[in-house]
């Protein structure tokens, strides 16, 4: 019985493999300037973003407790979550399209997990030296001081970034100077003036970017990332792609069998280069694959191996199916310019709708108690409650006006200010001469405007019914 069950295990223990950790190459070239220009912007963004100030207050804040989203000089408020779902479907269609357009051009040069991967392996080159030299050093034994001197200062590098990203992230959503500030005070004496989740969130952060970039790397491409598995989808025969020219290189060769075969051997000199230099691991020549996250380390090296056998440069490059087999390539097809239609009217749209996006969100509730009120002989009135969202970022006083009944007249029940960021329940009251009410009810609009002079007076029409003495019959 215990033998079968350690067979079972064992069986199981077969279904994974244990994985190898990838010692990459550096490669140097046009690709890797460029995708490092991409990671110093993105990168640079994100540290220095969130110090940025704007007016009295930082200019890119997530304020969860006031429940207010400041963006530049914008303010937004949870009313405004169409705006964040409209963003999302912006987002996808980007996707959509720059798939399309230029392959996992996403992956290679903007993607957070390859980004950050990217400054992980560069400290770690840093402090342990290339390739050659981490494969040296980890084949040394723990007893040995280089080992144990290299091993620590990496970490300590990686620790030390991951929290300051951890500390960035949390300052997107709590002042960033005032945390800051905080830390400090933490640090240097026994008083913790840091929140719980604010400690929480710091750590929490700092874990996920050193695990992800620099425990996890290319497994979160391989094994995490939903992209890689639907992305064929989206890509057609017009699609960028990196490939490896097979009909130029074939048949590849290297040393004394391609002296031999002289004219008769491929470009491809067989020196592995492209696989050495791959963060996946995987060998370009195989073909297309879905592990390929196109940071074109492999175009940019073997152009400097061609180079060196003054050969032309391009066995693998950006191309598409088509041009590989000798077919002319569309970037402008019918799924491209859907996409990129769709894609700008969205963002067109999404820019005009928060532009021109109210300060005001009024809902007119109707008292169901009664319907209408007698005031005097000659009078009736209808009372009405107001939900008013002030969206600004001060107190507002409102007025309104009443069209649509001869001689109706508004008044408010229990003021007419709300605080700023609030949904004010404002009562009113309007009444209006008896005779003027045709029928049992009769539609009126209301028209509600800010009257505070900073708000820009900005204004909201609404519909409601008013009742007379009719509609008790
Ligand atoms: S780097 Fe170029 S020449 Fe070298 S193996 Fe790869 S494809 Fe062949
Ligand atoms: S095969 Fe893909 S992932 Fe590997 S080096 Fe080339 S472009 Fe990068």
């Amino acid at each position: 019985m215990k033998e079968h069950k350690l067979h079972a295990i064992q069986d199981m223990d077969s279904l994974y493999a244990a994985q190898e950790k990838i010692y990459a190459r550096e490669a140097k070239g046009r690709f890797q300037t460029l995708r490092k220009i991409a990671a110093w912007i993105l990168l640079g963004g994100f540290y220095l973003v969130a110090w940025l100030p704007w007016d009295d207050r930082q200019a890119i804040l997530f304020d969860l407790p006031a429940r207010q989203f400041h963006i530049l000089g914008l303010t937004f408020w949870p009313q405004d979550f169409f705006f964040l779902a409209w963003l999302l479907v912006i987002a996808a269609l980007a996707l959509f399209f720059f798939t399309a357009l230029a392959g996992r051009v996403w992956c290679g040069y903007a993607c957070p997990q390859t980004v950050w991967t990217e400054v992980f392996v560069a400290m770690e080159r840093w402090v342990e030296g290339g390739r050659r030299d981490q494969i040296r050093l980890s084949k040394m034994s723990w007893k040995k001081p280089e080992r144990i001197r290299k091993v620590l200062a990496k970490q300590a590098l990686w620790i030390a970034f991951a929290l300051w990203t951890g500390f960035t992230f949390v300052g997107y959503f709590t002042p960033i100077r005032e945390l800051g500030y905080n830390i400090l005070i933490t640090l240097s004496s026994s008083e913790y003036l840091l929140g719980p989740w604010e400690t929480f969130w710091v750590l929490f952060y700092a874990l996920a970017t050193y695990g992800n970039a620099g425990f996890l790397r290319e497994q979160v491409c391989l094994y995490m990332c939903p992209y890689a598995r639907f992305q064929s989808v989206m890509f057609d025969s017009n699609s960028l792609i990196i490939s490896y020219d097979e009909e130029r290189g074939e048949p590849r060769m290297k040393g004394k069998e391609r002296k031999q075969a002289g004219d008769n051997a491929g470009d491809c000199v067989d020196c592995n280069m492209c696989v050495q230099v791959c963060p996946t691991g995987i060998d370009i020549r195989d073909g297309l694959q879905y592990e390929c996250i196109t940071c074109a380390a492999c175009i940019d090296i073997c152009d400097d191996v061609m180079e060196r056998h003054d050969k032309p440069k391009g066995l693998i490059r950006y191309t598409t199916e088509n041009a590989l087999n000798h077919k002319p390539s569309k970037i402008w097809r019918p799924r491209t310019v859907i996409y990129g239609i769709l894609l700008f009217c969205l963002t067109l749209g999404l820019a005009l709708s928060i532009g021109l996006r109210s300060s005001l969100d009024v809902e007119v509730l109707r008292d169901r108690n009664a319907f209408f009120r007698v005031v005097d002989e000659q009078h009736i009135a209808n009372v009405y409650t107001l939900k008013i969202l002030n969206k600004t970022e001060s107190a507002q006083r409102y007025q309104i006006a009443v069209s649509g009944l001869e001689g109706a007249s508004v008044e408010w029940v229990h003021g007419q200010q709300v605080a700023a960021g609030e949904m004010g329940t404002l009562p009113i009251r309007i009444v209006a001469p008896t005779k003027s009410l045709k029928g049992f009810s009769q539609t009126i609009e209301l028209r509600i405007r800010e009257i505070a002079p900073q708000s820009g007076g900005q204004s909201v029409q609404r519909e409601t019914r008013f009742f007379g003495p009719e509609a008790a019959r």
